[in-house]
């Protein structure tokens, strides 16, 4: 039992030793010795069983009255073992009392704070209204792919709980408008910009400020390289050092490439674009204009001057001026609207954002100090007290107890403008409360001029917003420690005036939306290794649908890997769903015999209704759901159609409908719309005064081009009658009312001829397949009925762009085999007879055969013979070069 306990957290004097870390097995292994522990120091060896995540540790915090126990009573150690066992899990979860009157779904969803699907219960006695928080962006920088897995996926069950469930949500999302990185990204821009606008071409002095950038970025980021070396020398220097980490070895201690190997690579490439344009100024290798190159210059060394110049200047900035911050995270804020937008992602119903809410946090870290749950430092900072809290009764780190004493994350969680501070209680205490230091925006508070921290603004938002508690909060799984346990901390100090205990679940449901990763690493800005949301729409490797495709067909508390399996299962369901409404725009689908025979398919839809049902009941399984969706389209394929009832096959399309509404992959349709299928199946509305005629004419034609009687130019002429078309032409269908007219000229000036049918067809064809496929839209020939007028999907250009290249492949082969075969018949040129009559002989018989060498000497009967072959072969040769010849 002992060594299934991960690790132990001990009050800090006892600690011997802390967190020893040995990796043997992949795993890190953890220990503690601690003092006064019975028997063995060491005995509180982690497990080799990893927790969700992190592969770290549970915690257990003795009471004080039990340290008084601990030296070496006999049955302590039990009592020990038995509470750390216990403890290392997240602390228990209380089921929201059940209403009644209420008629709730049978829904349950995976809940972050019991690792476990619970069934949902809201807080509202009527089971209808849901509260929900989510945690928003911070604006300072483009969202990326990352980012929109995180909102989308959220976006997904948000929009099942109203239009599935109907729950009527209020669903409050933030703006993290302050925070350090934006303070710093906002300053460096603020001090770049300015030196920049002093320097507008590249001196000496300006390189010199670059070189100091340069020795100060490779100190900081590549510490295997001399930081004074010449830019010149860069390259080879660090190709040298860091040979193993680029050839895809692993930083000493590591025991597998990653996140901080793929860190490494990118600062040796961001320190060699700024290493080749300064050694270009120290060679005076620049050619070009000087105000170019100073361009070039200022890009390639950004990335080192903006973190140097910061360091010089930074806190000289006038930080009253909140207009230097702004300007960035307004910017931001309005390019993250409109990515959601695009990917059509629901507006929030409430928006708050840090800006606005500076004396709302300032008040609420105020009641945390008067709760006793907060401390002021001599700073003006105030930093929450986790011993006093738990001392409360309070658990600490709800969601990942085992997190709590992970350092780095602590410390990521706290920001980079941080002051060092030694006058924290706990090294887990974090800061409630910032005091700015010059550089820094700053608000009035009781404890001086100050910012809030990052996780004070969630619990002061969302508890201004929706009171002591609320039904669900939501983020990326990245934020569950600490900033999701902070808040949950902050927010129980904060309601738990009286010491009551009253309102310690803030959160009834925790949602986390998992990582999105692309070739095993994760997206994220710190690698620089993300494609922005605007970039991949942009370049059309994702279209709003097809990206929410591939999250809807993987869990959304599960980590997604874009793989290019993922991406082309994405692409066959889409097309599979776009084929099954294209179908069910066409009004013969419906035309089946009124009563149909078929009852199978009914029964179908009715199943694979159950069956979604049953899987977004199942905490939100898109994965189901989708799966059911495919099937029973399979089903309806794979259908004898002249067998089912129309009212079948038209539930089912508008059930199918419905679904995809639901899940947002149909614009701003609503989930009971009554038109059937998505956007994208139509072709333009202004094209159709001219594809429908064009496309009844060529019907007509190739009917009567295939028949056995053949095509007479009078059948042409009729056919051609058959479309009317308007003759005012609005400016946007010209190109489509141009292709009429060409495709109606070409067939009239057919001649009547043997092979009429076929060049009739060759047009019909190539109308298909050519000119209206480049304008996106394609003619489904079909037996029986007229062709279906549909646009082109990417199923279809993948198809005949792969058909164009084998075509091409051919065309090489055959050129080829057609060369050889030239370069053979080359070689007959040569006639059987001259063959021999080359000065290595002196005489020869009739055929040509010689008998005699240069030197006079006759000719060995074996070598005649062998001569003799080769002659025989020569003549085929040339009598086969001689017979192409005469063909010519
Ligand atoms: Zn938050």
């Amino acid at each position: 039992m002992r060594d299934r306990v991960s690790s132990v957290d001990v009050a800090p004097g006892r600690i011997l030793s802390a967190w020893k870390k040995s990796s043997d097995n992949g795993l890190p292994i953890q220990a503690v010795r601690a003092q006064g522990f019975p028997g063995d120091e060491s005995l509180w060896s982690a497990s080799q069983e990893a927790p969700p995540r992190r592969a770290c540790l549970a915690f257990f915090m003795p009471r004080p009255s039990l340290l008084s126990l601990w030296p070496s009573h006999p049955r302590f150690f039990s009592l020990v073992t038995f509470r750390a066992m216990s403890t290392r899990q997240q602390p228990p979860w209380r089921q929201p009392a059940s209403h009644a009157d209420a008629q709730l779904p049978p829904l349950k969803v995976w809940n972050s704070l019991t690792k476990s699907k619970t069934p949902f219960i809201p807080i509202d006695p009527a089971g209808k209204k849901v509260t929900w928080y989510a945690c928003g962006p911070t604006v300072y920088d483009d969202a990326h792919l990352g980012h929109a897995r995180n909102y989308v996926s959220t976006d997904i069950i948000r929009r099942i709980m109203r239009d599935y469930f109907k729950f009527d949500v209020n669903f409050v999302m933030n703006i993290t408008d302050v925070d350090d990185k934006i303070i710093l990204r906002a300053r460096q821009q603020h001090v770049f910009n300015e030196f920049v606008a002093a320097s507008p071409v590249i001196t000496l002095e300006v390189l010199d400020t670059a070189k100091s950038a340069f020795a100060a970025y490779l100190k900081k980021n590549l510490p295997l390289l001399d930081p004074e070396i010449l830019p010149s020398k860069y390259q080879d220097e660090v190709e040298k050092k860091y040979a193993t980490v680029l050839n895809g070895g692993t930083l000493p201690g590591n025991e597998k490439a990653g996140d901080d190997e793929a860190k490494v690579k990118m600062h040796i490439k961001t320190a060699a674009s700024a290493a080749k344009v300064m050694a270009e100024v120290e060679t005076r290798a620049t050619s070009s204009d000087p105000t170019v190159f100073a361009e070039s210059f200022y890009s390639n060394a950004q990335d080192l001057l903006l973190p140097y110049l910061d360091k010089l200047k930074g806190s000289s900035i006038d930080a009253d001026d909140h207009g230097i911050f702004t300007k960035l995270t307004r910017k931001y804020e309005e390019r993250f609207t409109n990515d959601m937008r695009d990917l059509n992602v629901l507006d929030p119903d409430e928006l708050t954002r840090v800006t606005e809410y500076g004396d709302a946090i300032a008040g609420f870290v105020e009641r945390i100090v008067q709760n006793k749950f907060g401390y002021v430092t001599a700073d003006g900072s105030v930093y929450f007290d986790i011993n006093a809290f738990e001392a409360a009764g309070h658990p600490y780190a709800r969601l990942e107890p085992w997190s709590r004493s992970d350092n780095k994350l602590v410390a990521e969680g706290e920001g980079a403008l941080t002051n060092e501070t030694t006058e924290k209680r706990g090294a887990s205490d974090f800061a409630l409360w910032k005091a700015s230091k010059p550089g820094e925006p700053s608000w009035a508070s009781s404890w001086g001029k100050g910012r809030p921290g990052w996780h004070i603004e969630c619990s002061a938002m969302a508890s201004a917003r929706l009171g002591q508690q609320m039904d669900i909060h939501s983020g990326g799984i990245d934020l569950a420690f600490p900033h999701h346990d902070n808040e949950l901390a902050q927010s129980e100090a904060y309601w738990d005036d009286k010491h009551d205990h009253q309102h310690e679940q803030w959160v009834n449901y925790f949602l986390h939306m998992g990582h999105l990763s692309i070739q095993g690493s994760k997206m994220s800005k710190s690698l620089k290794n993300f494609t922005t949301i605007r970039e991949s729409l942009d370049r059309k490797d994702w279209t709003p649908r097809s990206l929410r495709i591939v999250f809807l067909l993987g869990g959304w508390k599960d980590g997604v890997e874009i793989t290019d399996e993922l991406v082309s299962t994405g692409n066959s369901w889409e097309d599979k769903v776009n084929n099954f409404f294209l179908k069910m725009k066409d009004p013969a689908a419906f035309q089946g015999s009124s009563s149909g025979t078929d009852s199978t398919f009914g029964a179908d839809v009715d199943a694979a209704k159950a069956a979604v049902d049953g899987f977004l009941c199942d905490s939100f399984n898109t994965v189901g759901a989708m799966q059911a969706i495919s099937e029973l389209i399979t089903k309806y394929n794979s259908a004898d159609k002249s067998t089912l009832n129309p009212k079948d096959v038209e539930a089912a399309a508008r059930w199918i409908t419905s679904i995809v509404n639901i899940f947002g992959l149909n614009g701003a349709a609503a989930a009971d719309s009554t038109e059937i299928g998505w956007s994208g199946i139509d072709v333009p509305e202004e094209a159709k005064p001219f594809l429908y005629p064009l496309s009844a004419i060529r019907d007509s034609l190739r009917q009567t081009a295939r028949a056995k009687t053949g095509i007479s130019l009078k059948e042409v002429e009729a056919a051609l009658s058959r479309g009317e078309s308007p003759t005012d032409v609005p400016e946007s269908a010209k190109p489509y009312a141009h292709l009429l007219s060409t495709f109606r000229a070409k067939v009239i000036s057919l001649e009547s001829s043997d092979s009429i049918e076929k060049e009739v067809l060759t047009l019909c064809d190539r109308v298909r397949d050519v000119d209206l496929f480049d304008m996106g839209i394609y003619l489904e020939d079909r037996d029986n009925l007229p062709a279906l007028v549909r646009p082109v999907t990417r199923e279809m250009i993948q198809a005949r762009e792969e058909k164009a290249a084998r075509a091409h492949q051919k065309q090489l082969e055959k050129q080829k085999q057609e060369q050889e075969a030239l370069k053979r018949l080359e070689k007959g040129k040569l006639s059987h007879l001259e063959m021999f009559r080359t000065n290595e002989y002196s005489a020869w018989d009739d055929e040509g055969i010689p008998t005699r060498d240069a030197a006079g000497e006759e000719i060995t009967k074996s070598r005649v013979k062998k001569l003799r072959k080769d002659w025989e072969r020569q003549k085929k040769a040339h009598e086969a070069w001689q017979a192409s010849q005469s063909a010519k």
